[in-house]
């Protein structure tokens, strides 16, 4: 028997972000973007942690326009720069003189610069999904451990991919199609647990009261 899809909105406008959100949800829910509820609003992301940016955009929605959502922040964290850049991840070569802001070019230059020399390459790509649903606020984290390649490689993807290896693959995830990659990505596996979640068949990393 066929169930009706399960309405949710996605605290983003970023078209690349909604289409792999709902490759990795499938038919059973009907993912809509901040735009189809008329939000246009550039929502602040001025949390010190991932958890905190995800929140603060889920929250944003959730409040002007009284509707249940969830939000996203993802964040590569390098062993050898003690987990930078973190929260910066986007602005990463912008802060160190490479170039504009959001640019993956400047990033990955950026990047590769650093780790120079270094012989620990290790690294992992982290998101947070937050959900604010009834009142009540719900996180559901992803993490996929890998290395940074020292040239780029690839050409699918976005971001960092080309310069990203996830471990046991020996493909850069600018190397694999979209499905390969969604089959493991940080991102793939926080929205799993938030699919499940939703359909209640698993409990959320962590769940508290809404802050007022
Ligand atoms: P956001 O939180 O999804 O906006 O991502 C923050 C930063 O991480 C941006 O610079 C993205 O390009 C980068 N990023 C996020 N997810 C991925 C990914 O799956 N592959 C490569 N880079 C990513």
């Amino acid at each position: 028997m066929n169930r009706e899809p399960k309405t949710i909105i996605m605290a983003t406008n970023n078209p690349h972000k909604l289409e792999e959100v709902r490759q990795i949800l499938g038919d059973a829910f009907c993912v809509k973007s901040m735009e189809a509820i008329g939000c246009h609003d550039d929502i602040p992301e001025t949390a010190t942690t991932l958890e905190g940016n995800a929140l603060q955009k889920a929250r944003y929605v959730h409040q002007h326009f009284a509707v249940d959502c969830f939000a996203d922040d993802t964040g590569l964290e390098v062993e050898a720069l003690d987990g930078a850049p973190g929260i910066f991840t986007a602005r990463f070569g912008q802060m160190n003189g490479f170039g504009e802001s959001h640019d993956p070019e400047a990033n990955i230059r950026c990047l590769l610069a650093r780790l120079e020399g270094k012989e620990n390459r290790r690294a992992r790509f982290r998101t947070v999904v937050a959900l604010v649903q009834n009142g009540q606020e719900y996180l559901f984290e992803g993490i996929v451990e890998g290395t940074i390649r020292t040239h780029k490689s690839g050409g699918e993807g976005f971001g960092y991919d080309p310069i990203f290896e996830p471990e046991d693959t020996g493909l850069t995830f600018a190397e694999m199609g979209p499905a390969q990659k969604n089959a493991i990505s940080h991102r793939s596996r926080a929205i799993q647990k938030l699919a499940h979640f939703l359909l209640g068949t698993e409990t959320s990393d962590s769940s508290h009261e809404k802050e007022n």
